[in-house]
């Protein structure tokens, strides 16, 4: 099937008193209709820059797409001007943040931001307007939707405050949600229901996400397909199951094995991968995972290893998949 989005190639730079640095190396992937891929990576591995390119809201001039394409419904994004994105964002992309309350405005009750959005992309009345948003609340189960209409954001908890984000985002039916870190500031139980609604909205009305999260066991729940971020790069892609079952990458095993267990006690510290993600301006030769990585070998900190197929549809940025695996004499 022709994929809704298409990120080919996809270079960001950032310009900053020290100089520039690219904060998103050459990500190339594909979200195909109706289905959920998960971006996944810890903080600083470029997800939410990707995102934010997507959208066209990168803070430029600071931040620049230099380089690839992202096709969306027949148009190139990286190259759409302003006038051009505001059709497409809220209307046939939209966006669901971690934080619902730094997206709404305290001053308006949620039923007139909602209504406001849905008049921004459509020519209705605001007596109309209102009747979409009483429509979208129901839709994703607010209940007591006509009196939640006229309350302010501060009146709502943190789970009914991200449905109404999400009533907003879909109000429109946008072809793509992109949602970043969605239930990240919700407790577990309002997590589950927010994952619960997203899953059957996307079954009533067929929408495609992009979900964004640095957490694997929301993976499992939510998405057809994983694409993991590393420093910056794609370094791995897959069916859920298939990376689930046999990670293609160190990095994906390593976030697998810290995804917290039903079983085990949440006060229990979770088994994370060790150091940290090297800063963008600041990448050694090779490849960016080897000072973590558990199976680094000597080529791996001389050369950067180029994507490999690993079966159709799965592929993987890690010498391991080299055939044979490369020797090379220790300089
Ligand atoms: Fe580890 Fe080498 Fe693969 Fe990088 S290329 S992830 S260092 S094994
Ligand atoms: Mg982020």
């Amino acid at each position: 099937t022709v994929p809704v989005l298409s990120v080919e190639d996809l270079w960001v730079r950032f310009q900053t008193e020290d100089g520039p640095f690219d904060a998103v190396r050459g990500a190339t992937f594909q979200v195909r209709e109706g289905e959920t891929v998960a971006l996944v990576g810890e903080s600083g591995c470029g997800k939410s820059v990707t995102a934010l390119s997507i959208m066209r809201l990168l803070p430029e001039p600071q931040a620049r797409i230099h380089r690839g394409r992202i096709l969306f419904d027949g148009a190139d994004l990286a190259r759409a001007g302003e006038r051009e994105m505001r059709r497409i964002r809220g209307n046939r992309i939209a966006m669901v943040f971690q934080e619902p309350m730094s997206s709404l405005n305290p001053v308006y009750t949620c039923g007139e931001q909602v209504a406001e959005a849905i008049r921004i992309h459509r020519r209705c009345s605001r007596q109309e307007a209102r009747a979409l948003a009483l429509e979208a609340f129901r839709q994703v189960g607010i209940a007591d939707p006509e009196r939640r209409l006229d309350q302010f954001p501060h009146e709502l908890s943190g789970g009914l405050r991200q449905r109404v984000m999400i009533a907003m985002a879909v109000a429109c039916r946008p072809r793509l949600l992109i949602a970043d870190e969605p239930t990240t500031a919700l407790d577990v139980t309002i997590q589950a229901q927010i994952l619960d609604l997203l899953r059957e909205l996307q079954d009533r009305l067929g929408t495609s996400i992009l979900f964004i999260t640095h957490d694997l066991g929301v993976v499992a729940e939510m998405a057809d397909r994983v694409v993991v971020m590393y420093a910056g790069e794609v370094v791995e892609e897959g069916p859920v199951r298939a990376i689930f079952r046999d990670p293609g990458h160190p990095y994906t095993a390593g976030l697998l094995r810290s995804i917290p267990r039903r079983d085990t006690p949440r006060k229990t510290p979770l088994p994370a991968i060790e150091g940290a993600v090297p800063h963008p301006s600041r990448r050694a030769p090779g490849c960016p995972f080897a000072p973590r990585c558990p199976e680094a070998m000597a080529v791996c900190r001389q050369e950067a290893p180029p994507w490999m197929a690993i079966e159709p549809g799965r592929g993987a940025r890690c010498w391991l998949h080299a055939e044979p695996v490369r020797e090379v004499t220790a300089p």
